[in-house]
């Protein structure tokens, strides 16, 4: 390494001795002022004259030399920063000394090691990122503000049959085509979940079809979250899961509760009838304790109808097989006519029952039998679940542009803590099964199904000992038509 020599120190040195020199000679020329024998001192003014010369030589000399130091110096210095500057962070400058110029190549050099330092942390860091995106079990594509690929990982290139990563830079909706559950067309750009989230910052989920030439068609879940910076949506990340597999389990298990119920039906059915014709004395008069047995036959087959009917229904809506058949509805006349099939099972527990449907309300585009279920299965419940000489009250009202529907009890309430489990399949609370021992279970999750599937939403209150509150809302703009195979199985 070479030593740079201390340019500063021989220059201060300079300026001592010029300084040293300039007293002296002032002492002189005090001396010779103050003698008034200019004549007799001229050897000492020429003396003066040629120190003065020789001490600006020596100045003019040292200068240069030290000027040229520097500057070779400072030259130096700059060019190993430009290797720096090119990124070349590897390079050390291999000046030392105590001096500015040394103290400045050491900082140089400290500064080089920690940008190195920060570098290989950020590479590795940035390496590990792609690792984990390369391996994570899902495919991901972040798109820009634009809706144009910027990263794409292997296993969405995998799943989406694409070539390879060139796909980055063009639009999301002409590097693949996707297409809804129900319809064979690509969904437009518009209709796209990855642009959706890019024009309304709203995170899209959904299960989409997608189609590779000449083989099955994968159903792809796709979630689309928006990325926001500084309250702006900047793009979106999309993540891809191939849910074929599970859609076909699905589908499967909901086909064979379809089978099954549909084959446990007509037994049910005969056996039904069959009893009731026992009942009738249709094969003669039976004895007492053969009345007994064949009731027990009778109420055991109703229930058993009822929940094969049940099981029946959730598959058909469940399958997406259920035709959706709006008509404008009445709705007062549709829940007096629910009121009045009831008016037995209220009047045999001495109940009161308050109806009050807002007379302002227009008719409504909904399919009766669907909307029809979900009023008596609440109001079903509201009985079976309120003692004797309870009350009950349904209203139904507008709120914006929402039905709203309540049906109220002040009947055994449910229990708090259950309260999380009353939409989930054969959830049955506590209380309610030591008072009433029939049930499925199934009534609420069913008509959940109906009203979501409806465009609305149903939600409760309740406090145990205190009574249950449902409501329901469904759009003024009523539900949309859909072409299906079969309708609710009503129980015979
Ligand atoms: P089921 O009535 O056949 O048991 P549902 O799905 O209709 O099935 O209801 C599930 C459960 O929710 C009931 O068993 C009961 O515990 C509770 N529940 C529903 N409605 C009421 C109500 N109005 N009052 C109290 N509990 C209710």
């Amino acid at each position: 390494m070479a030593k740079s020599s201390a340019p500063h120190k021989s220059l201060i040195t300079l300026f001592v001795i010029i300084t040293a020199i300039a007293v002296l000679l002032g002492f002189f020329l005090y001396k010779i002022l103050y003698s008034q024998d200019v004549q007799a001192h001229k050897n000492v003014y020429e003396l003066v004259a040629w120190s003065m010369v020789f001490v600006l030589l020596l100045i003019a000399i040292s200068g240069t030399i030290s000027v040229l130091t520097v500057t070779k110096q400072i030259r130096k210095l700059k060019d190993e920063a430009s290797r720096f500057a090119n990124g070349d962070l590897s390079h050390k400058i291999e000046m030392s000394g105590t001096d500015e110029v040394g103290q400045l190549a050491f900082a140089f050099n400290q500064m080089s090691d920690r940008l190195r330092a920060s570098y290989q942390r950020i590479a590795l860091e940035k390496q590990w990122d792609e690792i984990l995106l390369e391996n994570m079990g899902e495919g991901m594509i972040a798109l820009d503000k634009k809706g144009q690929i910027g990263l794409i990982n292997g296993n969405a290139v995998t799943m989406l049959n694409l070539k390879g990563k060139e796909v980055v830079g063009q639009l999301v909706y002409k590097a693949f085509a996707l297409h809804d559950a129900n319809g064979k067309k690509p969904l437009s750009a518009h209709d796209r979940p990855e642009m959706r989230v890019l024009h309304n910052a709203k995170p899209q989920s959904n299960v989409f079809e997608f189609w590779i030439e000449g083989q099955k068609p994968l159903m792809l879940h796709i979630n689309a979250s928006p990325v926001v910076i500084d309250g702006k949506t900047a793009g979106a990340i999309v993540i891809l899961r191939d849910v074929t597999h599970e859609r076909e389990v699905d589908r499967m298990k909901t086909e064979f509760i379809s089978l099954a119920s549909h084959q446990l039906r007509t037994p049910l059915s005969a056996i039904k009838w069959y009893t009731e014709m026992l009942l009738a004395g249709d094969a003669g008069k039976l004895k007492k304790e053969q009345q007994e047995f064949a009731q027990n036959i009778y109420d055991s087959s109703e229930r058993m109808i009822e929940l094969v009917s049940s099981l029946l229904n959730i598959s058909r809506i469940e399958s997406g097989r259920i035709i959706i058949d709006p008509r404008p509805t009445d709705l007062k006349q549709l829940v007096d006519g629910i009121v009045n099939d009831l008016k037995a099972k209220t009047e045999e527990k001495q109940q009161s029952l308050i109806i009050s449907v807002h007379k302002e309300l227009p008719k409504i585009n909904l399919d009766a039998r669907l909307i029809g279920q979900v009023f008596l299965n609440l109001l079903t419940n509201a009985i079976k679940y309120t003692p004797q000489g309870g009350e009950i009250s349904v209203f139904v009202s507008r709120k914006d542009d929402q039905i709203v529907a309540q049906v109220s009890d002040n009947g055994y309430g449910i229990p708090k803590q259950e309260q999380g489990k009353v939409f989930q399949k054969f959830f049955r609370a506590e209380n309610a099964v030591k008072v009433e021992t029939d049930g499925t279970g199934l009534g609420l999750y069913l008509i959940k199904s109906i009203v979501e599937s409806s465009g609305g939403k149903i939600w409760f209150e309740s406090a145990e000992g205190k009574g249950t509150t449902f409501w329901f809302s469904i759009p003024m703009s009523g539900m949309k038509a859909k072409t299906g195979e079969v309708t609710l199985d009503e129980l015979k």
